[in-house]
């Protein structure tokens, strides 16, 4: 175990292991938590109580989380000084610890930090993005049948134009980059422009693809679909296209059915038990999740259609406030609340805690905990149906009772 400056590690848990890629987890796992600033601090304290009341409920006693206290944010610089927004062991701990679970973060102004989201997907190599998108019934939604939305997106974290190679317009370095393309490959950039790469390899969405592959698999979902924009940028997104179809075919043969397979070897019936493996283009996915959602279960994508479709598709079931998301890897797991730190009302206890809370639903599934994901959803679909909400959704409900963000987390227990 490493030596941490500020980070106590509790002494009533025990560390999440890792054997042979899989996750071997203590009745009593150490979990990292970093609370966020702004309304993170509120809206943890009210998780984290639905969290072990849920624990409680399910393995009366016998199984208990310890949690752990990281630092990143603006509770960071204060405890470490030196503009520290993410300390160094910060990253170490959530590696050697595994799994950990955080509320929204300020992304630093200036100080040479894009984010510190994207830092620690980075530094982690968190390749996976991952984003289940479902109604809750009596969430107010724009659609009229948003109960037919149920996917799980897995958004490429590392790649694509979100790789930060970018140079701006009229600079030595940019007009030098546009020099070399234009006199180099016979093309026609014009001058001045800012430039942007967007780098994307067969590893980097591979693995992306094989990882939806084996949660649909998992999780007894039919079917994965690739969604690219493939037609006009062929070598980027149309490679990725065709590299998911090859690691879908050469590594899950027994499994998968191609769109292609399903009419020249099946009649269009899908064989039971197979996964079918499908692509779309990005625009029409777009149509294809407001017209006809249920006809998709996984989706596979890379990172900047991945960023729009999981916000989007949020949006169809009224879940932008309460959308949960997990960034991952193989081994190591970073769970967050997908909206900011709506600083404007920090400490009145007052926002959604609803997206930590989901994404603890995610984390327990994660850890084969499914029994405390269960008894979360459940007791959160029925307060949402009782129309005991928070400020977001009592403002769209009619007749609903409005509650604190404590209160929520509250009713959610009592619920259980
Ligand atoms: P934001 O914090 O997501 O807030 C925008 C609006 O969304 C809020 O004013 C509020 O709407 C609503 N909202 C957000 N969280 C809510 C909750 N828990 N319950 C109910 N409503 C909620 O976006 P921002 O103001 O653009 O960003 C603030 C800071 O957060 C920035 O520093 C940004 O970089 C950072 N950020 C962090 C993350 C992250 O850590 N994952 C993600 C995005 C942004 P109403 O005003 O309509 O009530």
């Amino acid at each position: 175990m490493l030596n941490y400056q500020h980070i106590k590690i509790p002494q009533d848990g025990e560390k999440i292991r890792i054997v042979n890629n899989r996750l071997k987890v203590p009745k009593n796992p150490i979990i990292a938590f970093i609370e966020g600033d702004g309304t993170g601090p509120d809206i943890w304290r009210a998780s984290k109580r639905v969290f072990d009341a849920a624990v409680e409920k399910a393995f009366n006693g016998k199984k208990k989380i310890s949690w752990m206290e990281i630092y990143a944010g603006e509770k960071a610089v204060a405890l470490y000084g030196n503009n520290a927004w993410l300390p160094d062991e910060t990253v170490e701990a959530i590696k050697e610890f595994s799994v950990a679970i955080k509320g929204p973060l300020t992304t630093p102004i200036g100080g040479g930090i894009r984010s510190l989201n994207v830092s620690l997907r980075q530094l982690l190599d968190l390749f996976a993005c991952v984003r289940p998108v479902k109604y809750y019934a009596g969430t107010p939604s724009p659609m009229k049948k948003p109960q037919d939305m149920n996917i799980v997106i897995f958004r490429e974290n590392t790649e694509d134009v979100y790789s930060g190679i970018e140079f701006k317009s009229d600079t030595e370095d940019s007009n030098k980059l546009i020099d070399f393309i234009n006199e180099s490959f016979n093309k026609k950039i014009r001058k001045p422009s800012g430039i942007g790469i967007k780098p994307m390899s067969e590893f980097g969405s591979s693995r992306l693809v094989k990882k939806a592959i084996e949660f649909a698999r998992d999780n007894k979902r039919g079917s994965v679909t690739l969604v690219h924009k493939g037609n006009i940028m062929k070598f980027t997104e149309g490679s990725f296209k065709e590299w998911g179809y090859k690691v879908a075919t050469s590594e899950f043969r027994e499994l998968v059915v191609t769109e292609d397979e399903l009419w020249s070897q099946y009649n269009g019936k899908m064989p039971e038990g197979k996964i079918l493996i499908k692509d779309r283009i990005a625009d029409s996915m777009f149509q294809q999740l407001l017209l006809r959602p249920s006809e998709y279960e996984v989706v596979a994508t890379p990172n900047l259609n991945g960023d729009y479709l999981s916000d989007a598709a949020a949006a169809q079931v009224g879940g932008l406030g309460i959308a949960p998301g997990a960034n991952m890897s193989y081994t190591t797991a970073i769970f967050e609340a997908t909206h900011g730190t709506a600083p404007k009302y920090a400490n009145q206890d007052k926002v959604n805690p609803g997206s930590v809370i989901l994404s603890g639903v995610m984390m327990f599934n994660f850890i084969g905990w499914g029994k405390v994901s269960r008894i979360i959803e459940k007791a959160m679909k029925k307060t949402i149906k009782s129309k005991v909400v928070t400020y977001d959704f009592a403002r769209l409900l009619k007749n609903s009772k409005e509650v604190k963000c404590s209160e929520f987390a509250s009713e959610i227990i009592k619920n259980m």
